[in-house]
């Protein structure tokens, strides 16, 4: 396949868990030689940028924040874009989210019971009082922004609840529908779009269907899937519609 520029997810692709995936390092280099421009796209709501860009780094992939776009990110971008600097937000989420928010001017209350937006991501320490003032700030009309709703966090021992789970605890709780940020929705996938100024040939290698596979079918870039992360030959074979390409994993991917 022929492409200019890469949305490469990281969970699955790259990396799986804390270990790295065998050759995505080398294929990843060896793209970039070939003239493509990659952007490192994850939901992954958690990590900060200096985090992913450090832990890139230390896996002998070299980044910086202008390569890599996360839910995290993108909310807090897409918040800017709107005009929503100087609003106050209650977050269930991490401190990559906190970040973020913070990074364009939102002001992070955790005490609050008022707040102009609720934002939620995967929240590790989440708790009934925290969900409780969120709830009630949307009650009482703030708008409910997620940066994703993947249902589900693969981890080693299995699928842990994701920032999706979180999210429908808030919808069942307030009635109200939230604004998603993340793959596969719109602001994440313009956002990547975004970094590749100048370049017509764009193709997303993820391992998810519902996320990496449905963002890359929503702007009609083709979708490289690979089966190092979720998705398993056997989903992959009933998928509908088929990725453009099905490979093992990232390493061997070819411009050619
Ligand atoms: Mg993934």
């Amino acid at each position: 396949m022929i492409f200019d520029g890469l949305v490469s997810d990281l969970d699955g692709v790259v990396y799986r868990g804390n270990e790295v995936i065998p050759g995505a390092p080398e294929a990843i280099a060896r793209l970039r030689a070939q003239g493509v421009r990659v952007v490192f796209c994850t939901n992954q709501s958690v990590t900060t940028m200096a985090e992913y860009v450090e832990r890139l780094n230390g896996l002998g992939i070299p980044a910086d924040a202008g390569d890599l776009v996360t839910s995290s990110t993108v909310t807090a971008e897409e918040l800017e874009r709107r005009g929503h600097a100087g609003a106050r937000a209650i977050v269930l989420g991490g401190e990559g989210l906190r970040e973020a928010l913070r990074g364009v001017g939102i002001g992070v209350e955790d005490e609050a019971d008022r707040a102009d937006i609720v934002v939620t991501g995967l929240d590790f320490e989440l708790d009934y009082s925290s969900l409780r003032r969120a709830a009630l700030a949307v009650r009482a009309g703030a708008s409910l922004v997620a940066t994703n709703d993947d249902p589900a966090y693969p981890q080693p021992d299995g699928l842990w609840p994701g920032a999706g789970s979180i999210l429908a605890a808030l919808e069942t709780a307030t009635g109200a529908k939230a604004e998603v940020m993340g793959k596969p929705h719109r602001p994440m996938m313009e956002a990547a779009a975004r970094r590749f100024e100048g370049i017509e040939r764009i193709a997303v290698v993820g391992d998810s269907l519902h996320s990496d596979l449905a963002g890359a079918r929503a702007m009609g870039w083709p979708g490289i899937l690979v089966l190092s992360g979720v998705t398993s030959r056997e989903a992959a074979e009933l998928a509908d519609p088929q990725p453009e390409l099905v490979l093992e994993s990232i390493a061997e991917l070819e411009r050619d």
